[in-house]
């Protein structure tokens, strides 16, 4: 078991007010990413613009990040950090909002990387300190070091890297109350798909698995919630938060399989957002598993405290129903991408590309 997961994190109500020596022990230029929704809606911004008054910190907002964020925003944004001499960049936001604050951390260091540069890794290991405010319950991107971007030919693409695990992280579940519920269904699922796909991951090992089962065990009851068309209460936004960090601890150990990395397709195609696309696979990597593995998937089943039926039925009630087809020529056109792809691989049972083939054809043919 090799673990080393190095954020500093603070989760539960009222967090942000609680550390504010914390907040400002990175200098007092501080240089904040967020998008249109989150991060006012929220409460986060005014509760952080709060501390800086009171602390007369200088700061600068960028508020151009969108869903699926593009490398260009965030070479903008890198750029702006720099020219304004920020000392700390702190991304407010979704995953969307954390994942482009961790490269714009990166560039606004150094403003001479470009994407070609980014996607390979041509950077020193420098980055300015980062701070990430939570507003969705899903990504447990607060503690992962990976940042997924688009690219200039609009593929989205995660980067994996040490210097993107922040150096402080809050996760406060009253923060996520203003999501719209189509938000909070897909992040919700998103977790479940991050506990579930690390489950069955080859690099899975005892760590990984005990966030995996708990986060699991935690989840489940609330996603049955929703499905059922419940809403959730103060309690039931913090478990679900709680969860979806127990999936970036079980990601930041074993990376995803198969369905995240297929769902970026869907995304980009569909416009799809991110947890329902990874959900469009679920049933398979379940049943895929129940062929390669049949112990270890009931073993799963049964610490879990859960049926195959159950991700059935909240996929089936959670998810949008989604007009989906792909013809052969589509196909032959998208197949090459998960040749040698690190998601496909990293499934237990040696996934290849033709097993994706199976899966795309018996779904959406
Ligand atoms: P998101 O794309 O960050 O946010 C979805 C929408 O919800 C946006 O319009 C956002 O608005 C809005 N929103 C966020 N918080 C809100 C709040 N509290 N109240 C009202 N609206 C709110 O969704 P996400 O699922 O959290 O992130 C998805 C991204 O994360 C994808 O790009 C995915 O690939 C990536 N991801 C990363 C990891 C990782 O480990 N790093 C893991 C899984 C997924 P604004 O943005 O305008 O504020
Ligand atoms: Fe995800």
């Amino acid at each position: 078991m090799n673990v080393y997961i190095p954020v500093k994190l603070y989760t539960g109500k009222g967090v942000l007010k609680a550390h504010p020596e914390e907040l400002l022990s990175f200098g007092k230029r501080a240089f904040l990413i967020t998008g249109k929704h989150g991060a006012k809606g929220s409460g986060a911004l005014d509760d952080l613009l709060e501390i800086f008054e009171k602390n007369t910190v200088s700061y600068d907002i960028y508020d151009e990040i969108k869903e699926n964020p593009t490398v260009s925003s965030c070479i903008e944004a890198g750029r702006k950090a720099y020219d304004f001499q920020a000392d700390v960049i702190i991304g407010i936001g979704g995953g969307s909002v954390m994942d482009a604050a961790k490269v714009i951390a990166l560039f606004a260091k150094d403003p001479s990387l470009d994407e070609e540069k980014l996607y390979a890794k041509d950077w020193k290991k420098e980055r300015l300190p980062l701070i990430l405010i939570g507003t969705t319950a899903g990504t447990g991107s607060e503690v992962t070091k990976v940042s997924v971007l688009t690219d200039k030919n609009g593929r989205k693409k995660s980067i994996h890297d040490d210097l993107f695990y922040a150096d402080l992280s809050f996760g406060d579940p009253s923060y996520t109350a203003s999501m719209s519920s189509h938000t909070a269904r897909s992040t919700a699922i998103d977790a479940l798909a991050h506990l579930l796909e690390s489950y069955f991951s080859n690099k899975a090992d005892v760590f990984s698995r005990s966030c995996s089962l708990e986060g699991i065990r935690i989840l489940l009851p609330k996603l049955k919630k929703m499905a059922e068309g419940v809403s959730l209460s103060e309690e039931d936004r913090t478990v679900v938060y709680e969860a979806s960090l127990l999936g970036g601890y079980a990601i930041a150990s074993t990376g995803t399989v198969f369905p995240h990395n297929v769902g970026y397709y869907f995304t980009e195609t569909y416009h799809i957002p991110h947890g329902f696309a990874c959900a469009l696979f679920m049933e398979d990597l379940l049943e895929y598993e129940k062929k390669n593995d049949p112990a270890y998937t009931e073993e799963f089943y049964s610490l879990t405290f859960s049926k195959e039926e159950d991700y059935k039925d909240i996929c089936e009630k959670l998810l949008p129903k989604y007009d989906i087809s792909l013809n052969d020529e589509t196909l032959q056109k998208i197949l090459p991408r998960w040749e040698d792809n690190g998601s496909v691989k990293n499934t237990r049972g040696h996934m290849t590309v033709q097993d994706v083939e199976e899966i795309l054809r018996r779904r959406f043919q």
